[in-house]
């Protein structure tokens, strides 16, 4: 196990509570705040959520395989209506990242999961996509029998330079950025969104041997209209 691919990535729970500390700051508690997640299918996932469950309650699931943000405006305006809001506010804290494994041989996008005795890949779905970039045979069309598949190829190549092939962290971090992109520009498109007290948590989950990380991303608290950064590498 090696987490030298990501200096400062900080144990998952750890991450979870100084997300929470810095959204206490500007008066994001449980209580009046929804929590969103947008993360990966893969069950290992739940490393993630289940403290983010601990700390916010049952979160709104936002994403689809590799924790892209299919939801579009709809599927915001759901969340819309499932916030509190009793004091007149409304409170969001959405966590987006994608993952990614490191096996015990130091491998980077392989994980070995409980009760399997061989290593898989994590995330599947960013390591088949970038087979396909490796193969030249990336398939361009909408499958309606795979479309979350076929909606992440589309999405990751308006992010990629042609005939560029990322290694897996690279294409992790374009993928990371690209759910923040997409969802800040699907909460702008809606004023109920825009008026809103929002906390944005994004990173690179990573699965090892030894417990899961959080590389911490972008991450900001807008508060009363105006956007807080926020340090995740120090305790708060
Ligand atoms: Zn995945």
């Amino acid at each position: 196990m090696s987490l030298q691919a990501f200096p400062g990535a900080i144990r998952v729970e750890e991450y979870v509570k100084r997300t929470y500390d810095a959204c206490l700051v500007h008066g994001l508690v449980s209580e009046k705040t929804l929590a969103m997640v947008g993360v990966c299918r893969d069950e290992l996932t739940d490393a993630l959520t289940e403290p983010i469950r601990a700390a916010w309650g049952p979160p709104f699931r936002m994403s689809g395989m590799a924790g892209m943000l299919f939801l579009g405006q709809a599927g915001l305006r759901a969340a819309q209506f499932h916030a509190p809001g009793a004091d007149g506010r409304r409170r969001y804290v959405a966590y987006v990242m994608p993952h990614i494994g490191i096996d015990d041989d130091g491998r980077i996008g392989y994980v070995r999961r409980p009760g399997q005795d061989v290593t898989t890949t994590a995330c599947g779905a960013l390591m088949a996509f970038r087979s396909e970039l490796e193969s030249g045979h990336v398939y361009g069309e909408i499958d309606p029998y795979d479309l979350e598949m076929s909606l992440l190829r589309q999405r990751l190549l308006r992010s990629i330079p042609y005939g560029n092939v990322p290694d897996i962290v690279e294409l992790t971090t374009i993928a990371r950025d690209v759910m923040l992109d997409d969802l800040g520009r699907t909460a702008a498109r809606m004023k109920s969104w825009r008026d809103a007290d929002i906390a944005v948590f994004s990173g690179i989950h990573i699965h090892t041997s030894d417990g899961d990380y959080v590389l911490p991303g972008h991450s900001s608290v807008r508060f009363e209209g105006s956007d807080n950064p926020v340090d995740l590498t120090a305790e708060i």
